[in-house]
């Protein structure tokens, strides 16, 4: 992400707090790391219902769906299957970018700490928080079964997938008994409470 402008070969830098250190020839230049939110969850989730309500309460983040470099993505890759860690790459090196103009980026995600930890990106993020929007199988299932038919459903897989956060992500975020609205609440409560706790 960040390559030695002074060396004559193409040189990694890395992060050391606030600057990006080449370990060749000793340049530095600015690199801001800032948290990163991830607001996970599996399809059904209500990711979407809750992204407006998020970028309303929360104005000194950058608020974003994953989904936006879908489409982007499908066009860069080859037979238009999409390179996942690679998205998810670009997304840390998007929030790597907010936060030189001094912004966190909270980032609404069907992401596992286990898939960011790997990527080349992740060491220009200072911390990486996790929560997770979730709600009963039946309120999924009837979710995903109402939307329109281009859309992709894989009932099961995504019923595992949100079993498998709600027992590793806290906190957990119920998205049935309360509306967008309180859910977002809820969001911008922890969000707020980690950046000044
Ligand atoms: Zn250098």
């Amino acid at each position: 992400m960040h390559y030695c402008q002074r060396c004559d070969e193409p040189v990694a830098m890395a992060p050391r707090g606030d600057l990006a250190v080449c370990p060749d020839c000793g340049h530095t230049e600015p690199a801001r790391r800032l948290p990163l939110f991830i607001v996970t969850g599996a399809s059904g989730s209500g990711k979407t219902t809750v992204l407006p309500h998020l970028v309303r309460g929360l104005p000194e983040c950058l608020v974003f769906d994953a989904d936006w470099l879908i489409g982007p993505f499908e066009r860069a890759c080859e037979f238009g299957e999409v390179d996942w860690p690679a998205l998810r790459d670009a997304w840390l090196s998007v929030a790597h970018g907010a936060a030189q103009s001094g912004r966190p980026t909270v980032l609404l995600a069907p992401f596992t700490r286990e898939q960011l930890d790997v990527l080349a990106g992740r060491r220009w993020i200072r911390e990486l928080y996790f929560a997770v929007l979730d709600c009963p199988d039946d309120v999924r299932t009837a979710r995903l079964e109402a939307r329109p038919r281009w859309r992709e459903r894989a009932i099961d897989r995504h019923l595992a997938f949100a079993a498998h956060l709600r027992a590793t992500v806290d906190p957990v975020v119920r998205t049935d008994d309360v509306s967008p609205e309180q859910s977002a609440a809820h969001i911008i409560a922890w969000v707020n409470r980690t950046l000044s706790p």
